[in-house]
């Protein structure tokens, strides 16, 4: 299956990726997972990307545009992939159109993650991801079973820079003017599977499920 998560920050997108992932046995394509780990190898990209996530701003579109399209070409991506955080505006969606349609392929759904900002902003401050293998957890939503350790690996759980409530607020508003657009963008190519987000992890992902199935 060759899906697009498309949400707010917070919204459990790569939470849902874990799971989804899993079940469909796809390669998991997390733009924002791209740029923390060129961060962390202090490469150029990273250093570039960095300054735009400091303050909540996109990275521009060229930059992010390269990185899915070589990505794509990757052999595992033949058969499915999961984008996650990405397009997220519309000339990144145009840009993956014309890449897929190059390819010879299309996209099959995009799941709409729904969660209002009050609920999007208590749960990035409260997140804490692994340092070894990346599972994220939240203090309050997602406990790990003992307080800063990852449930997989042990792995230090640590908390993302730009996780501040400053900085959170200005990516939901980066969200409503630039991203929120796709969300009508793919209902017009009927591919738009809406998930109500408010609801346990559990229940987000077998609501994904029973949609992706059903259709
Ligand atoms: P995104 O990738 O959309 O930014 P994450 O998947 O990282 O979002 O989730 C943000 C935070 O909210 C994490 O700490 C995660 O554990 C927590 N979370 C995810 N889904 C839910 C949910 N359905 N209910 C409560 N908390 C959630
Ligand atoms: P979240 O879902 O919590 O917003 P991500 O990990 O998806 O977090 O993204 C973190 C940051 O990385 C964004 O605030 C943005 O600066 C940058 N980023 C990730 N994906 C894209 C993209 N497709 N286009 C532009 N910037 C991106
Ligand atoms: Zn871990």
């Amino acid at each position: 299956m060759r899906l697009v998560l498309l949400g707010p920050p917070g919204a459990g997108k790569g939470t849902q990726a874990m799971g989804i992932v899993e079940k469909y046995n796809t390669p998991h394509i997390s733009t924002g997972d791209i740029f923390r780990k060129n961060i962390k190898e202090n490469t150029e990209l990273g250093l570039e990307a960095k300054s735009y996530m400091d303050k909540g701003l996109l990275v521009p579109d060229e930059l992010v545009v390269k990185i899915v399209k070589d990505r794509l070409e990757e052999p595992d991506c033949k058969d499915g992939f999961l984008l996650d955080g990405f397009p997220r505006t519309v000339v990144q969606a145009d840009a993956l159109d014309e890449e897929l349609k190059e390819m010879g392929i299309a996209l099959d759904n995009v799941i709409n993650i729904e969660v209002p900002s009050t609920e999007l902003i208590k749960r990035a401050i409260g997140r804490r991801i692994c340092k070894s293998c990346g599972d994220t957890f939240h203090i309050e939503f997602n406990k790990p079973k003992k307080e800063g350790i990852c449930d997989n690996c042990s792995g230090e759980l640590f908390q993302r820079e730009d996780d501040t409530e400053e900085t959170v607020s200005k990516r939901i508003e980066v969200y409503n003017e630039q991203t929120q657009p796709l969300i009508d963008y793919y209902e017009k190519k009927g591919i738009i599977i809406n998930i109500d987000g408010t609801q346990s992890i559990d229940k987000v992902f077998e609501e994904i499920v029973n949609k992706l199935e059903s259709k």
